[in-house]
């Protein structure tokens, strides 16, 4: 008998896990390890204050909350996993190239600067206009940048590696883990009782009161089994990892306003995209011109990179949610069955932070950020 099972091994559930775990919460982790995995595809822009989304102001308190729980989670892992998290501050600079792109800029300078009046969050982060030259002088990559704003308060991440560090952690915590597929829910007199599990040795029924859903672009599976719709489709994103021969270590993270951006790492690789492909279904693959927009994309707002090598190509399942904010918490009328799921776009910034909120509200202890404004029963 486990206190809880999570299903699905992404940066959201390897993060619900690990908050479990950490505090003695006996837990199960299973996962499939769906080709399309979101998390292994994921660009790693994690700068909630200029992301450019309708969102309600509930989401951008939340990221704000999540991108300031990075730093301890971070400090945390490197601990307890002794492994690099692929985590670190950097700049974001935002440019407009092409005319068209102008009139945006001017619309999204003026967006964040009274989100942040509003809302003062985040209250960390400076804005500040960059002239051409400038903006040049920090990505020297760049072409011919028409206008240019810095954020200082950014971050950039290897999701893969940052879930990777939450799984070390984890299982130092009592952590267990199957690579198997949760085929069913089990509930009695509206309570979750357990879990059916198929693995390379038979299926098992594992007892549990409590089951997380956190299995990304494919959690709707279970809705009929809880008796309630999950509104979260696959959203296909296809993205290149350059190899340069130059430091990128200090390069700021580039976006422009075709909703594509360059994510410089440490090691000399640009990684580029992504492709938003809302009517992709569950079809993980790379296409030629899902590859080729991503590559002029880079070009048109980094000529520079033309001669990088191709090092790396990667294919990724969003899990979409109908409104593009994440679905957190408890099922209504199933005791002991939560949600934490369709983090859509942005799931490498505020996954790790929902894993520690989903897990407070499974220990019973009052989440650190309200939970309401995410619940499922917003779609009723
Ligand atoms: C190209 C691309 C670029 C991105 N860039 C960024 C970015 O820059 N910044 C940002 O914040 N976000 C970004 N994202 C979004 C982010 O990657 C996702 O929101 C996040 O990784 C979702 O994590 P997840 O754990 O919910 O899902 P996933 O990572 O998809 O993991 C779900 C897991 O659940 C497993 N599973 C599902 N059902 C079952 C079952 N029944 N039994 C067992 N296992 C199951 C799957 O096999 C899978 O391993 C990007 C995404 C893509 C595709």
């Amino acid at each position: 008998m486990y206190d809880c099972i999570v299903v699905g091994g992404g940066i959201v559930g390897t993060s619900t896990a690990y908050h479990l775990a950490r505090e003695d919460v006996d837990t199960l982790l299973v996962d499939r390890k769906d080709d399309g995995r979101a998390t292994s595809a994921g660009a790693g822009v994690v700068s909630p204050a200029t992301v450019a989304h309708d969102y309600p102001d509930s989401w951008f308190e939340l990221g704000a909350d999540a991108a300031r729980y990075y730093d301890a989670l971070d400090a945390r892992l490197r601990e307890e996993a002794g492994v690099e998290t692929g985590y670190g501050h950097c700049d974001l600079l935002t440019v407009a190239i092409d005319d068209d792109e102008l009139a945006p800029f001017e619309a999204k300078v003026e967006e964040i600067r009274d989100r942040q009046d509003r809302l003062g969050t985040p209250a960390e982060g400076t804005l500040e206009e960059l002239s051409p030259s400038e903006a040049t002088d920090a990505c020297p990559a760049l072409g011919d940048v028409r206008r240019a704003f810095r954020y200082t308060d950014a971050a950039r991440l290897d999701g893969q590696a940052f879930t990777d560090a939450l799984y070390r952690a984890a299982t130092t915590h009592g952590l267990q883990v199957e690579r198997a597929d949760a085929e069913e829910i089990r509930t009695d007199a509206g309570g979750v009782t357990g879990v059916v599990v198929r693995g390379d040795d038979g299926t098992t029924v594992y007892e549990t009161e409590n089951v997380v859903i956190a299995g990304g672009a494919w959690s709707s599976a279970f809705a009929s089994q809880l008796g309630v719709d999950v509104p979260v489709d696959p959203q296909r994103g296809q993205i290149a990892h350059l190899s340069v021969d130059a430091d990128t270590a200090n390069w700021p993270i580039v976006t422009a306003f075709r909703d594509h951006y360059i994510v410089p790492q440490l090691d000399g690789r640009l990684i580029v995209g992504a492709t938003r492909e809302t009517e992709s279904g569950f079809d993980a693959r790379l296409t030629a011109a899902g590859v080729r927009e991503v590559l002029d994309e880079a070009l048109r707002v980094a000529p520079g990179v033309d001669d990088a090598t191709l090092a790396d190509l990667r294919v990724g399942l969003r899990p979409l949610s109908a409104d593009g904010v994440p679905v957190l918490g408890g099922v209504p009328d199933v005791e002991g069955a939560y949600l934490a799921t369709g983090h859509g776009p942005t799931g490498l910034t505020i996954g790790p932070y929902s894993g520690k909120i989903v897990a407070e509200a499974i220990r019973g202890v009052s989440p650190s950020s309200d939970l309401a404004p995410f619940s499922i029963e917003r779609f009723d």
